[in-house]
């Protein structure tokens, strides 16, 4: 039937989806150097500045962040580090979660190579292998603060995932998502769509050895939904948008989509 055929489709993305993470894991960082020229440490950057994790007052509780699709942990450190170095806050905790534990793996040794500690219920930071689109082991209205940076477009079900944010986001929580977008300029357009269909598998091939992985995910960034698109699923979801819900990186080549839980 056609829906057989889709569940069939659906689940050989889902496994196409684990290989390629699981052959990148290890040069990941390299990848995203590739993709992005390395900006993509910038936007990073930026998207943890402005949602300045971390307690603000001595009276407030130190704050739960999940790091959906979290992978090494690239946001989670960034995110301890803004809290102890700007806000003095010792005590948030970063939950990094992933469907794959070898990204998770790597993320572990990162930490450890920090000197953070990895176990127990106040570890400052913990590594959780679970689908994003389901969330199995967080409770509902749980999490202060949930982030997702360059994973969504990989998900099988978007709304799933969405919705399933706005289950654990406790009231008033915040939900922000850092992504590759839609370039909001022609001329500019056409020389991203050359550079990202010919040279990033071709560096792909020389760098990492693995042409196919980076076709992926060249593919995955054209057929993800436009910026506004993309803000009316995060709508429908059940957050609500601060203005038009979005903010463009280097001229729509990222972007950043936030909203609140209520
Ligand atoms: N957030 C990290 C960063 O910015 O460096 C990693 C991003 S990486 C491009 C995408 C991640 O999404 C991979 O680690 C992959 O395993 C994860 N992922 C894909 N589908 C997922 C799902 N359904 N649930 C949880 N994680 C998923």
């Amino acid at each position: 039937t056609h829906f057989g055929f889709q569940n069939v489709a659906e689940s050989m993305k889902e496994s196409k989806v684990r290989d390629v993470f699981n052959s990148v894991a290890k040069n990941y960082d390299t990848m995203n150097d590739v993709m992005s020229f390395g900006i993509h440490r910038i936007w990073k950057d930026q998207f943890v500045r402005q949602l300045n994790p971390g307690k603000k007052s001595i009276f407030s509780e130190p704050m739960t962040i999940l790091d959906l699709a979290g992978g090494t942990g690239d946001i989670a450190f960034r995110m301890l580090n803004h809290a102890r170095t700007v806000n003095g806050d010792p005590e948030t905790r970063v939950k990094v979660v992933d469907i794959n534990e070898e990204m998770l793996k790597e993320g572990m040794r990162r930490a450890h190579a920090l000197g953070y500690r990895t176990e127990g219920d106040d570890a400052p930071i913990s590594f959780l292998v679970q689908n994003g689109e389901t969330l199995e082991a967080i409770p509902d209205n749980s999490i202060d603060l949930l982030t997702i940076a360059f994973g969504i477009r990989n998900f099988t079900n978007k709304e799933k995932a969405l919705s399933t944010a706005h289950r654990v986001l406790k009231k008033g929580g915040v939900f922000s998502c850092l992504e590759f977008s839609k370039v909001d300029n022609f001329v500019l357009d056409q020389i991203y769509r050359r550079y990202s269909f010919s040279v990033i598998p071709m560096m792909g091939q020389l760098i990492a050895g693995d042409r196919d992985s980076y076709q992926y995910l060249v593919e995955s960034i054209v057929k993800f939904p436009s910026q506004k698109d993309f803000a009316g699923m995060i709508r429908d979801a059940g957050f609500q948008l601060a203005g038009k819900g979005w903010q463009d990186l280097t001229f729509g080549v990222a972007a950043i989509h936030t909203g609140a839980g209520d």
